[in-house]
């Protein structure tokens, strides 16, 4: 590609908008009674009607109702009083029916917003709808180098995630974001990943695919007005893939305009390896799903009571959360991202809760630790040390049993299997000797094998203090206490 990124934004706007699918952690099926477990054995968990037999009749799960119930109101959505499902009519082989249950004109949840943060500031998109809908099967092609379908020797079909209830989130386009649009993507998915994590509706693992989104972009000539036309980048799978895959349709849109083309409106694919799209199918003559009212549900009308009920049962949502822990541990904006981005919002708030500071807690996590979660490749809350440990280790620190470079062995001994702060401690005998004979002994040979420096010291110049409190230090293996060993030092030749 010649044109960057950067290039790009000197001359045009991005407008990007996201489509995000949520499989919902119900225990059975969108219409059937089918279990949703995730990697069992190819069409075991599979029923006439989600393999859409003749004859078989859907029923609603109430559950997936009352989950998307409080997604849209955790999204500040407006929730319909009456809507229906509607059949989407295609055929693809993962869809045994040759339609899908869908919501069309009559969404369950329309109207609503999210705040994302951005770098100490507050961006609000505003979310179109959240429907319901049920997800297809998943075709297997054996026997190409790609296990796409190119190439293949033949395809296999599981039924076992046909019918899992899927809740479709749609953003309004989001225009204005400039530079940051790419960020301000991938942000949002994130804040809506963390709300539907704190809901407990889904697993949002985006690996497996229970969290996946379409994102739509298109850029227009800065100040026009004219927003441009869009493509859809299909299935981006992971939060990093969101940012790179509008960074990267802008650039390519830009080429596009810049030499004189148009821009087509198609659906593009996103390769995790290169980091751009290719073309899909183009979308400039609609396909007709002939859409119509699905005649074997009846219409779903949550009461006022319901919907009321559930809102009361809400959760703290991370937006109300973060406000409370920038306030109650007196953080700006960029601190408090700086733990989420880490993952260590979790573990700090039990840390602090098991008695330690916030202050303390954070420079643990996101120190010691977030070091040692990256050198293995691993996140902070999969350390196998609990926040009760951590609340423990800064209080020895507190009391001075140990100092930091101490701490730190004994977070190595804890991370070792090799038990508790206090066992640690016990174990490679790691406490600070705040024995005064033991430490005026140690100063005494300091100061009787460095005549030199002593003289400096007597002279005034107290910084040469450090080569006596340094041999202290090695005397004790690093177990005393530097500023008090300097102080003793002090008074000592005073
Ligand atoms: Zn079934």
């Amino acid at each position: 590609m010649t044109v960057s990124y950067e290039a790009a934004l000197q001359k045009y706007e991005p407008v990007f908008g996201l489509e995000t699918h949520v499989e919902l952690g119900t225990t059975t099926k969108m219409f059937c009674g089918c279990i949703t477990t995730f990697g069992a054995d190819p069409n075991t968990h599979t029923c006439p009607i989600c393999l859409g037999l003749p004859g078989s009749l859907p029923v609603v799960n109430e559950r997936a109702i009352e989950y998307a119930i409080k997604i849209g109101l955790a999204l500040n959505c407006s929730i319909a009083s009456w809507c229906r499902f509607a059949r989407k009519n295609y055929f693809y082989p993962d869809m045994p029916k040759n339609f899908q249950i869908s919501q069309y004109d009559e969404p369950l949840c329309t109207d609503g917003y999210l705040d994302v943060a951005i770098g100490g500031k507050t961006v609000r998109v505003g979310i179109e709808r959240v429907h319901l809908e049920e997800d297809t099967g998943k075709s297997l092609h054996v026997g190409g180098a790609t296990g796409r379908i190119q190439g293949a020797e033949y395809s296999l079909v599981d039924y076992n995630r046909a019918g899992i209830p899927l809740v479709e989130i749609v953003t309004k386009p989001v225009p204005g974001t400039g530079f940051l649009a790419p960020e301000v993507a991938r942000a949002y998915v994130t804040e809506l990943r963390d709300v539907l994590r704190t809901l407990g509706v889904s697993d949002v693992r985006m690996e497996e695919g229970s969290l996946r989104s379409d994102v739509n972009t298109s850029i227009s000539l800065a100040g026009s007005g004219v927003w441009g036309t869009r493509t859809e980048t299909k299935n981006v799978n992971s939060l990093r893939s969101v940012e790179r895959a509008v960074r990267s349709e802008v650039a390519r849109q830009a080429e596009v305009l810049d030499s004189g083309n148009r821009v087509i409106q198609e659906t593009r694919h996103f390769h995790e390896d290169t980091g751009v799209t290719t073309s899909g199918r183009s979308k400039e003559e609609a396909q007709d799903y002939r859409y119509f009212a699905e005649p074997d549900l009846v219409p779903v009308a949550p009461s006022t009571d319901w919907v009321e009920r559930i809102r009361k049962s809400l959760p703290e949502l991370p937006s109300a959360r973060r406000a409370r822990l920038i306030e109650s541990w007196s953080l700006s904006e960029l601190e408090f991202e700086a733990l989420r981005n880490a993952g260590a919002l979790d573990a700090v708030e039990a840390t602090v809760a098991a008695g330690a500071s916030p202050a303390d807690s954070r420079k643990w996590w996101l120190g010691e630790l977030a070091r040692r979660a990256n050198d293995s490749g691993i996140d902070v809350s999969e350390l196998p040390i609990t926040p009760a440990d951590v609340a423990r280790l800064s209080a020895l620190v507190a009391a001075g049993t140990l100092n930091d470079r101490l701490a730190r062995q004994v977070i190595e001994g804890v991370l070792d299997g090799e038990g508790t702060p206090d066992e640690v401690v016990a174990a490679r005998g790691l406490a600070i000797v705040s024995d005064d004979s033991a430490l005026t002994a140690a100063i005494d040979e300091a100061i009787a094998a460095n005549p030199d420096v002593v003289a400096k010291i007597r002279d005034g110049r107290v910084q040469a203090a450090g080569v006596l409190v340094g041999a202290v230090m090695k005397a004790t293996r690093g177990k005393a206490d530097a500023a008090k060993v300097k102080d003793m030092i002090l008074e000592r030749l005073a």
